[in-house]
């Protein structure tokens, strides 16, 4: 049978454990899931790729299923590069949904075989995004309670 792969796209700048959660609550449903790292050159990132990649490999260091790619271009060309036939993505608030749907929803129009997947946070990580992280981080602040264990962000 074919192989079942999902990309999770995102700046993951820098991952938490939202972004942590989602993925493992996704595992059991797919073969493989690439971590995708866009490479969008309208949004400036506060960690470099490098930084970035290096934390989400601590991260699912024990994970086989787990692999890390970054991309530039349409994420369902970048989907169709590597095979996949889903995009996973998380859903925290309705912002998210009207933002996701229309993306979801055009993505469908492209390429009608690929899927968005969406999984809803556990509710302590509904509020955890990578931008509040990130200015805890600049301010010199604690953010362990909100990234991975596996990790010791500080700044760049
Ligand atoms: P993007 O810039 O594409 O939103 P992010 O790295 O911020 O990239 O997020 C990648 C994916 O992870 C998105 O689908 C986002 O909704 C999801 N996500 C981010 N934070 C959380 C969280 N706390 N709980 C669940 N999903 C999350």
């Amino acid at each position: 049978m074919e192989k079942r792969i999902a990309i999770f796209p995102g700046s993951f700048d820098p991952i938490t454990k939202g972004h942590e959660n989602i993925l493992r609550r996704a595992l059991p449903l797919f073969d493989e899931i690439i971590i995708s790292i866009g490479k969008n050159s309208s949004k400036q990132n506060y960690f470099s790729l490098e930084q970035r990649e290096k934390w989400i490999k601590q991260v699912f260091a024990n994970e086989p299923k787990v692999r890390i790619e970054s991309y530039t271009g349409l994420t369902i060309d970048f989907c169709k590069k590597v095979n996949a036939k889903f995009i996973l993505r998380g859903l925290r608030t309705s912002a998210d949904f009207e933002f996701e749907k229309s993306i979801a929803q055009n993505n469908k129009v492209m390429a009608p075989e690929i899927e968005t997947i969406f999984i809803l946070p556990i509710p302590e990580h509904s509020a955890i995004n990578s931008t509040i992280v990130r200015d805890i981080i600049r301010n010199g602040g604690d953010a362990s309670p909100f990234v991975p264990k596996e990790i010791d962000v500080k700044a760049p």
